[in-house]
């Protein structure tokens, strides 16, 4: 029997994405397949924590099923790993990304290490109850200054480790081949493989 992985996403974009990615013998469905319309509490310390309390009230409403959730975030080391599981709204709950952006540099300011990383960390949950997770990082520094258009969230301070660009100067291909999300999902790709 064909088994049934969500994925914790209402961007259908995001779960598409993410089936090309995998290439595995699941039947896919994300949030609103699964007619899923209530808000996920997001209230832990660490992306370990968001990533597992998501997967626990999923499971507990779709116990059939094999259930995917995801956490991300920046970690900036002169900032003691800020702005870590906050990094949506280091600037306040309605902040841009613009605003968080500004308010990273400014913390930033005069400060000699700009050492940082994305970490991406997957949750996958069985219908037998167990939890794995999947770890994917880009190490990097934070540039002076904010530099290309594309993608999202910090991405145009972002310069990964041994490039010129920022992951904003690069299309998405260029940044998908070393991101911390593609990373994760690479190992979550071969470990569901070995449930087929
Ligand atoms: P989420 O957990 O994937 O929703 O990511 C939380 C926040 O981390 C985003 O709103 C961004 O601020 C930041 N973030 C995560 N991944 C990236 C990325 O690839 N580029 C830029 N910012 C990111």
């Amino acid at each position: 029997m064909t088994k049934t992985l969500l994925i914790a996403t209402h961007n259908r974009h995001k779960a598409s994405e993410l089936k090309e990615m995998l290439q595995v013998n699941f039947r896919i469905l994300d949030l609103q397949d699964a007619g899923f319309h209530e808000p996920i509490p997001e209230t832990g310390h660490t992306f370990h924590e968001n990533a597992w309390q998501k997967c626990k009230t999923l499971t507990a409403h779709f116990p059939d099923y094999w259930v995917l959730t995801d956490d991300s975030g920046l970690e900036v080391d002169a900032l003691n790993g800020e702005p870590g599981v906050f990094s949506a709204r280091y600037a306040g709950a309605s902040a841009t990304d613009n605003d968080n952006v500004q308010l990273l540099l400014h913390n930033l300011q005069s400060i000699e290490n700009r050492k940082a990383a994305f970490i991406c960390v997957l949750c996958l949950c069985s219908p037998a109850g167990s939890a794995e997770y999947f770890e994917g990082r880009v190490e990097g520094h934070i540039a002076l200054e904010p530099s290309g258009q594309s993608g999202f969230g910090y991405d145009p301070v972002f310069l990964p480790a041994g490039q010129t660009l920022t992951f904003a100067q690069m299309d998405s291909a260029e940044k998908n081949a070393m991101s911390h999300r593609n990373r994760a999902v690479t190992l979550l790709a071969q470990r569901l493989r070995m449930v087929e």
